[in-house]
């Protein structure tokens, strides 16, 4: 059977390249042939094809069943339900006690004791259209399972090997299907070849968009809770991160030194450039271009090479010149997917072979980290932080639990303090003590900093979590009284014979009961006035559901809904009266009906495929209503009357016509809700709602005044960083009296990233979210970009005709974790309708 498959890979195979397993691996390797190698089992080499995800799945678990070294575990799915693995290697003695070795790890870690094995985690493809690390993963996994060599026998004898194969196998499937079935029979190397430019969205990200390289620190996603589970289960010492680049050279880390997160150690910087040597020789021995210490950095901690570093681990980038097809036609000349494949081997093979010769060292490191951390923990100069819940027990349940994934500590507090002009009470906040082993991670979540040593960032400058969440909080100079043993939070459950059933607004989940409450064909008023029943205050935007006035035999459903959300933690209160003790009474028009959703994103080419993720993600997941997606070119066949949203997020819309602009304004006009977000709503500026017409034309972006004059060449980079806003974290004024910030208090935290500025309304009552004066709060804006922002509108809602638009600076929906910012989308999105017209009498 073997060799018929064998014979049959042979016959369809395209491989002008193709090598065999063996040929990737050293000339020592002394391989065990009763071992199966990967191309025995796929019917082709590797570097023939893209390797899809179930059959590196059906190898590996193969290679388990053959090898007494190899074990396997699903740590989790994917959205699309394929399997997370985890594949462990390492001798037959140790895999018959891994879950002891694994605590004495854990113990040495703590106490210094060197004992206990290295564990070393190889990570591959978090970008799915990255392929060459997945395709290299079983190589790898073939040679310590099979190779005789005495060099890999004392490897397997004190090393723990934790590979895990793809991390991304939603994406990793998406960009092989693509890649695949653009394949040649001979392969072209033109880069203008469709085989080297995916389609609209590219696997780089997973199912919902999402760059999983960004997500190790939020975990919004099921790929990153279960890897962040056994991370720290495993704690590795060194973890390495196998991606693509568009650069010529391959790269390995260190990155730039003054760009590493000044939290992260010296020492980790140390023992990164001690390993490079061994990549250095490696990729030397091969005569392959490479470089370090330069472009990458090692400041987000939400990377994969990067949060290890916060965690007492080593965490290695590695970044192999991209490869798309089988052969690419690189700058410097020709590169194959076999080559790129090699190098990740060969990388794969110099962390192993460094991390083993290290051994001691890095075991030192990782228990001196923690000791390190301690002392700054005794320095700190306050000993614990504060977080409120802000009225709404579910979001504030939300960051705790992840502050939970990273096993980072934190108690009940048990008696009111006050801290910074904020009152923290009891059952409504928790205490985050400094002195605890994750004091490192904690503050690296929650601290807020704005100088820099270098004002370069890969990524983002800042991501503080309460922020993200909008939640209150404070650093404490004395430790509060705490408890464990707090019970959660109960949720008002609904009443069956109520006249009324008010849901407060601010809630997180107040949004999906409203979507639920809508398909079940409720009738659901929204408060546009603050009032109070019973003594409980309630807020703009609470949701009042009123018996008297639903279809007929609806009171069933209705209950039926309010006691899920009752049961997902959601409070619903409920009345024997219309009357209110203060405020407006529950019939008068100051409570507005909140009418039925059937939004359109427009999606594809031209739309930056993150926003779209992000907005498919916020409706899909936590809203439960599915927006209606499709491309700009459908648009024009599309009617759009059919739709009571148009969600436009950030992209390049100018080649949407004039004829369409037209009809997008007149349905707009005619009811319609246009929500557009940073380009969208520059885009939607050129939009003409006069009825005699106007001569606007759509404005691209939003260019910074140069009075700079002459400039030296070198200077190129910084000027470019302060004409920039790559991700940081600004304070904003809110009109909490709007619909569109129903439920905010008055000042609040939001994510700017870019440089879009709205232009102004002459609408004096349009503006609910503007900036302050001096906005910055963490991270790093140009001065002058910084002074163009001051005071300017965030959010602008303008009503025209019967319609409404309502246009976004920034990206409310910021990589999910934004918590505290999507409930201003939410309100646009449901809240738009009630929005009332503002203008003032001649
Ligand atoms: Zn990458």
């Amino acid at each position: 059977m073997r060799l018929l498959t064998i014979a049959l890979g042979l016959l369809v195979s395209s491989a002008s390249f193709a090598m065999s397993s063996a040929s990737y691996l050293p000339a020592d390797a002394d391989l065990d042939t009763s071992i199966p190698s990967p191309e025995s089992q796929l019917g082709w080499e590797p570097g023939d094809w893209r390797i899809h995800h179930p059959a590196l799945v059906q190898y590996l678990q193969t290679l388990a069943e053959k090898s007494d070294r190899v074990s396997i575990k699903e740590t989790g799915r994917t959205y699309e339900q394929r399997p997370l693995l985890q594949v462990i290697i390492s001798s037959e003695e140790n895999q018959a006690k891994l879950e002891s070795l694994r605590e004495s790890h854990l113990k040495g870690a703590a106490s210094g004791d060197l004992k206990a094995p290295l564990v070393v985690w190889l990570g591959y493809s978090v970008h799915g259209d990255e392929a060459s690390g997945s395709n290299a993963a079983p190589i790898v996994a073939w040679y310590l399972a099979a190779s005789r060599s005495e060099y890999v026998k004392e490897l397997l004898k004190n090393t723990i090997i934790i590979i895990d194969p793809s991390l991304n196998p939603d994406g990793l499937d998406r960009f092989s299907s693509w890649s695949n079935s653009n394949q040649s029979l001979t392969s072209v190397g033109d880069r203008n070849g469709r085989i080297h430019n995916q389609d609209w969205p590219p696997g780089r990200t997973n199912h919902y968009l999402f760059d999983l390289n960004r997500d190790w620190l939020p975990l919004v996603h099921p790929e990153s809770r279960a890897r962040i589970t056994e991370f720290h289960r495993w704690l590795p010492h060194v973890i390495t991160d196998h991606h693509e680049t568009g650069h010529d050279g391959y790269f390995f880390q260190p990155g730039v030194p003054t760009r590493q997160h000044p939290l992260t150690t010296p020492e980790n910087l140390e023992m990164t450039r001690a390993l490079a040597t061994y990549h250095a020789k490696s990729l030397d021995s091969a005569g392959v271009m490479f470089f370090s210490e330069d472009t990458y950095d090692d400041f987000y901690y939400g990377k994969g090479s990067t949060y290890p570093d916060i965690n007492g681990s080593i965490g290695i980038l590695f970044e192999q010149p991209r490869i798309n097809g089988l052969v690419y036609n690189r700058v410097s000349g020709p590169l194959t997917f076999s080559e790129a494949i090699h190098n990740h081997v060969r990388t794969s093979l110099s962390t192993l072979e460094g991390a083993y010769e290290l051994s001691a060292e890095l075991k030192k490191y990782q228990t001196g980290f923690f000791q390190t951390t301690q002392q700054r923990a005794a320095r700190a100069g306050f000993q614990a932080w504060v977080i409120g819940d802000g009225n709404d027990s579910a979001r504030a349940g939300e960051l705790m639990d992840i502050f939970n994934r990273h096993q980072v500590e934190y108690h009940a507090l048990s008696s009111e303090i006050t801290s910074g002009g904020q009152v923290f009470k009891p059952g409504h906040a928790w205490v985050i003590p400094v002195k605890q082993r994750q004091f490192g991670l904690a503050q690296a979540m929650i601290e807020t900093r704005t100088t820099f040593a270098d004002n370069t960032f890969y990524d983002v400058s800042a991501w503080s979590l309460p922020m993200a969440y909008n939640l209150p909080y404070a650093k404490l100079s004395r430790l509060p009284a705490t408890t464990d043993n707090s019970p959660p939070p109960t949720a008002h459950a609904p009443e069956q014979n109520a006249v009324a059933w008010v849901i407060p607004w601010q809630q997180m989940h107040a949004p999906s009961v409203l979507q639920d409450l809508l398909d079940a064909g409720v009738r659901v008023r929204a408060a546009t006035k603050p009032f109070s029943m019973g003594g409980v205050a309630f807020s703009e935007g609470s949701l009042v559901v009123l018996a008297g006035i639903q279809d007929e035999n609806r009171s069933g459903d209705i209950l039926e809904v309010l006691q899920q959300a009752a049961t997902r933690g959601v409070s619903v209160h409920s009345y024997n009266t219309h009357q209110t003790g203060s405020g407006p009474g529950l019939g008068t028009s100051h409570f507005k009906i909140v009418p039925a959703i059937k939004p359109l994103l427009i999606v594809g080419d031209g739309v930056r495929s993150y926003d779209a993720g992000e907005a498919w993600h916020q409706m899909d997941q936590r809203l439960g209503v599915p927006p209606v997606m499709t491309s700009m070119t459908r648009l024009k066949n599309i009617n759009l009357n059919d739709y009571t949203h148009l969600l436009m997020v950030n992209g390049r819309y100018a080649g949407i016509g004039k004829k369409l602009r037209q009809d997008i304004a007149a349905w707009v006009g005619d009811g319609g809700i246009l929500i557009a977000t940073q380009d969208a709503a520059t885009w939607a500026e050129s939009l003409c709602f006069e009825s005699g017409g106007c001569d606007k034309k759509p404005v691209e972006e939003n260019t910074m005044e140069d009075e700079s004059g002459i400039m030296a060449y070198a200077d190129f980079d910084d000027q470019k960083a302060q004409r920039t806003i790559g991700g940081a974290i600004v304070s904003a004024l809110v009109d909490s009296t709007h619909p569109v910030a129903f439920g905010y208090n008055k000042e609040m935290p939001l994510f700017r990233r870019g440089t879009t500025l709205l232009q102004a309304s002459e609408n004096p009552f349009a503006s609910p979210v503007r900036y302050t004066e001096d906005p910055l709060v963490s991270g790093y804006i140009g001065e002058q970009r910084l002074t163009e922002m001051s005071n300017q509108p965030a959010v602008i809602a303008e009503r025209h005709g019967k319609g409404l638009v309502v246009r976004f600076a920034n990206n409310p929906l910021f990589r999910g974790f934004w918590r505290g910012t999507e409930r201003l989308w939410v309100n646009s999105i449901y809240f738009g309708p009630l929005i009332g017209t503002t203008e003032l009498p001649q």
